[in-house]
Order: structure tokens, then C-alpha cells, then sequence
């Protein structure tokens, strides 16, 4: 337990100006939403409601689909390369100049630390749009489909989820620009404002009206988008479930998609690993961001002789986490991003215990109102285990084990998905023939959650297909490929 107390360290809210309502961001103008009923947006951490949100109808994707085919005919798809980069220069360095306010909003609306969204989401989104505009004037060099002169899609539809809302909208929104696409993206429904104020920065930067256009709605919105045939592809990342429904809308049409998905990483520690820095690694790998990561380390692999040791050095390090008010920037870990997560969350980790894994959590207080959850483990996990096989979305850990390397891949392997793993051991030559062996679309090696835009990411199995970022996340935006 910490032998002190922080004072606190509240971040300002007064950064940020959270207009009463919005309206939907369409042709570059914020337009009122038809008929449906508006909905709000609050923050879980307090359950203040923050602003109300249009529910964008058919008739408003209809609206934002064809701005969007105008903008592309019209001017983006004429624009020179070069021209386009300038635009994505000019959004990534406003993202920088406002990057507090985005940090206080995203916080504020998500949950999550501003630690995290200051350190983290923002400077990871600028950087995604400064990566993307260093592209788009080389397409013609990047060893595409299409070769010295790849074509884009069109225009391409977005749905993204909200447990990083504006990060997402950076993977999403960077690469499609950068090729010459045109896009209608959806927020998810819990967390719209930082993609709403994303929508002011591409008034800010003078983009051409149509080039992005940004529809808030729960999933019948995100699910017009991918019915509307004026789209050209489709950009989803989310759950595996919501995943297959729209691999199945689109069977049969002439529309691309690439999917991410969901995950169930194996964090695989060999005896052989510095102690204390895997315990950090292990601990960032779960419980950053709440554990609501697609990749996040969310089952333990600890090789069995050194288990024990494992567990108690990892339980007495979650007792020091800080747990509560996302707006303190001593806060480790944040609010669940809303009931109804809490509440999956709650159940998958009572199969937990009612199929005898063997439960822990650090015991810290927890504020009375907002949506928490106390950092968890499990141990003694066996592979059958819901809590080994489902992911849970949330601060909780399984802790398997393993005796040899073959048994380790194994057991990481056994699972629907293949987004993530992680290696922690000193032997170089073992990092290297384990990474061959894991069917992972990423592999760290004695650290885990690390991003960059240069750098592929994406999944194998019922982790969906397609990667995103780096010289192959280009590919899934012109023709020709996937
Ligand atoms: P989700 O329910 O699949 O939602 C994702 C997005 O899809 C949201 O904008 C959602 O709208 C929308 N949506 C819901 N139903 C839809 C439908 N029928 N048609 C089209 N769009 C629809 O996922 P989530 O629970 O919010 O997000 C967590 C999941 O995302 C986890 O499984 C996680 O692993 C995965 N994820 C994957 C990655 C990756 O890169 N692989 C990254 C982050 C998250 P509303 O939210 O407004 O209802
Ligand atoms: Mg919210």
C-alpha cells in the first residue's frame, strides 16, 4: 500500500468549450440531424451529461455519403499529392496546437486519465496525420496496387469504437486523406465530442467542405453507413461480433472492408525475465487505459516456476495503482467508459469465479458515483475458462502457466483471436523463435503497448483483416488489394 498521499492535481476544465448540442458534420458545415431524437453524451467518471447528440437517420448518411462523392469528384480526387499533404500537415499541427483541449475533452467524455489522453491518444493522433501527409505526395514510390500510380476507393465509411475515440479517428481519417479517398466516419456513441472537434479543426484548415464528414448515432447509424451503396469501402474497428455482421452485409457487393477487431493477448513471462520491469510491462499491458485495449496483455503466460513470486510482486504493485477522477494527472487508471461495459465487465468476471478461478482485486476505494472497476487478477486460470477465452474489456488479468516454450505457444495460440503477444526473457534467440511461432499480428518483445504510426497494426483469425498504419495500412485504401 502507498506510505503517502498525493495531493491532488486536477487537470482544468476550463480549456474546453462543450457546446449544449451538436449537429451532424456534413459538406463542412454542422447541419441539424432529420427527425430522430436527440441523445446525450455524459461523462462516466461523474455521470454529468455532457451535450446532446444527433442521431444522424438514413437520410443523413444519404446526405453525407453524396458531400462526400461531390467533394471526391469535384476536387480531392484532382488534387495533387502534394497538395492533399499540405492539408494533413496543417490538421496534424492544429491537433498539436490544441492538443490540451483534446486531451481535457477526450478525458472528460471517455474516462480515461489525462495522464493518458495528454501523453498518449493525442500526441499518437497528431503524429498519425503528420506520418500520412510525409505520404501522400510518394504514393507513387510506396510499392502499392495500382504501382507508380495507385488509385483510391472513393469514398470510404468509417466506423470506429470508443475506447480510443480520437486515436481511432486518426487511423481511420490520416490514411484515407493521404491516398485521395473522400470519408463519412461515425463516433461511437458514448464518446462523439472529440470527433466532433476534430470537425472544427477541418473548418480550421480550410479542407475542402465534403472531404470529411463526420455522423454521430448509435449502430443503426454506423449500420446505414455500410448499407449505403454510394460507399466504396468500408473501415470498421470494433467488436468481432458487430465484425461478421458487416463482413455478411457486404458478401456479395462490390464494396472492400477492413476489420479490427477484437483480442485476447497472451503476456508470455519466462523465468529468465528482469522481475520488476515485467511486472511494469504486465502491469501497462492490462491496465492501461482500463484495459479497454483490443491488444491489451489480457491473459498472463507465467512460466510456472516462477508463478508465485510473479503473482505476489504483481499484486502488491496494483495496490499502488491510483485509482479514481480521470482529471487528476496523478490518476493510473480511469472510469469505465460506461453501465453498460461495467456491467459485461461484472458478469464475465462472476463465470470467473462460478468456474473457480481464484479471484483478486486491490481493494482501493472507488468514488460513489461513475462507473469502476478495481484492478483484478485471476489465478489459477484454466484455458477452458470463459475469463481465458472471451475478452473482458476491462482491469482484469488471467494468469496461466506454462512449463516449456512449445507449451507457452501452445496455450497463447488457443484462443479465436490473434491481435497481440508479448515476450518478456533475456535470450535474444527465444524472442525471436517465439515471435515466428505466435499467431499475433503484433509481437512486442520486453514491453507491450507500444504504438507508432510507421508500423502495421491488425489482426489474424477473429481478429479481423487488414492492417492499419505504416506502409501497408496505405494498401487497404487504393485499389487493387484486399
Ligand atoms: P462495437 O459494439 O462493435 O462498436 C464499434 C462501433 O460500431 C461503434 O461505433 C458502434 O456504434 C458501431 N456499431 C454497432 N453496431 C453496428 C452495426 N450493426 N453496424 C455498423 N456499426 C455498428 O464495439 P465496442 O464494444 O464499442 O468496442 C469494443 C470492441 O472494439 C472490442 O471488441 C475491441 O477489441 C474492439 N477494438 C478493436 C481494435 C482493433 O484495432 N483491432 C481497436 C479498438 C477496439 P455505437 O457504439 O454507437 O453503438
Ligand atoms: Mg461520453
Amino acid at each position: 500500500m502507498p506510505t503517502f498521499e498525493y495531493a491532488p492535481a486536477p487537470e482544468s476544465r476550463a480549456v474546453v468549450d462543450i457546446a449544449s448540442s451538436y449537429g451532424l458534420f456534413i459538406g463542412g458545415e454542422f447541419v441539424e440531424a432529420t427527425g430522430t431524437k436527440p441523445f446525450k453524451t455524459i461523462s462516466p467518471s461523474t455521470e454529468e451529461v455532457l451535450a446532446d447528440i444527433s442521431e444522424a437517420s438514413p437520410g443523413d448518411v444519404d446526405a453525407a455519403v453524396k458531400a462526400a462523392r461531390t467533394a471526391y469528384t469535384r476536387v480531392w480526387s484532382r488534387m495533387s499529392g502534394a497538395d492533399r499533404g499540405k492539408y494533413l500537415f496543417r490538421i496534424a499541427r492544429i491537433l498539436q496546437e490544441r492538443a490540451r483541449e483534446f486531451a481535457v475533452l477526450e478525458t472528460l467524455d471517455n474516462g480515461k486519465p489525462i495522464k493518458e489522453t495528454r501523453d498518449v491518444d493525442v500526441p499518437l493522433a497528431a503524429a498519425h496525420f503528420f506520418y500520412h501527409a510525409g505520404w501522400a505526395d510518394k504514393l507513387a514510390y510506396a510499392g502499392l496496387p495500382g504501382g507508380t500510380d495507385p488509385r483510391p476507393h472513393g469514398v470510404v465509411g468509417q466506423v470506429i469504437p470508443w475506447n480510443f475515440p480520437l486515436l481511432m479517428l486518426a487511423w481511420k481519417v490520416a490514411p484515407a486523406l493521404a491516398t485521395g479517398n473522400t470519408l463519412v466516419l461515425k463516433p461511437a456513441e458514448t464518446t462523439p465530442l472529440t470527433a466532433l472537434l476534430f470537425a472544427e479543426v477541418c473548418q480550421q484548415a480550410d479542407l475542402p467542405p465534403g472531404v470529411v464528414n463526420i455522423v454521430t448515432g448509435a449502430g443503426a447509424t454506423g449500420q446505414a453507413i455500410v448499407d449505403h451503396p454510394g460507399i466504396d469501402k468500408i473501415a470498421f474497428t470494433g467488436s468481432t461480433g458487430v465484425g461478421k455482421m458487416i463482413a455478411r452485409a457486404i458478401a456479395g457487393t462490390r464494396k472492400k472492408a477492413t476489420l479490427e477487431l477484437g483480442g485476447k493477448g497472451a503476456n508470455i513471462v519466462f523465468d529468465d525475465a528482469p522481475i520488476d520491469q515485467t511486472v511494469e510491462g504486465v502491469v501497462r499491458g492490462i491496465f492501461f487505459n482500463q484495459g479497454h485495449v483490443c491488444c491489451a496483455g489480457s491473459r498472463l503466460l507465467v512460466q510456472e516456476s516462477i508463478a508465485e513470486e510473479f503473482t505476489k510482486r504483481l499484486q502488491r504493485r496494483l495496490g499502488t495503482l491510483r485509482v479514481g477522477d480521470p482529471m487528476d494527472k496523478n490518476t493510473d487508471v480511469g472510469a469505465i467508459n460506461s453501465r453498460a461495459q461495467l456491467d459485461r465487465i461484472t458478469a464475465l468476471v462472476e463465470t470467473g469465479r462460478a468456474e473457480g478461478a481464484s479471484h483478486w482485486d486491490s481493494g482501493c476505494a472507488l468514488p460513489d458515483k461513475g462507473f469502476w472497476f478495481r484492478p483484478t487478477v485471476f489465478s489459477g486460470v484454466a484455458q477452458t475458462h470463459r475469463i481465458a477465452q472471451e475478452e473482458i474489456f476491462g482491469p482484469v488479468l488471467s494468469v496461466l502457466t506454462f512449463r516449456t516454450p512449445g507449451e507457452a505457444v501452445a496455450k497463447a495460440n488457443n484462443t479465436p483471436y490473434g491481435l497481440s503477444a508479448g515476450i518478456w526473457t533475456e535470450k535474444g534467440s527465444r524472442i525471436l523463435w517465439m515471435a515466428d511461432q505466435l499467431k499475433a499480428g503484433v509481437v512486442w518483445a520486453n514491453t507491450f503497448n507500444q504504438f507508432d504510426p510507421t508500423s502495421p497494426f491488425g489482426g489474424y483469425k477473429e481478429s479481423g483483416y487488414g492492417r492499419e498504419g505504416g506502409r501497408h495500412g496505405l494498401e487497404a485504401y487504393v485499389k487493387g488489394e484486399i
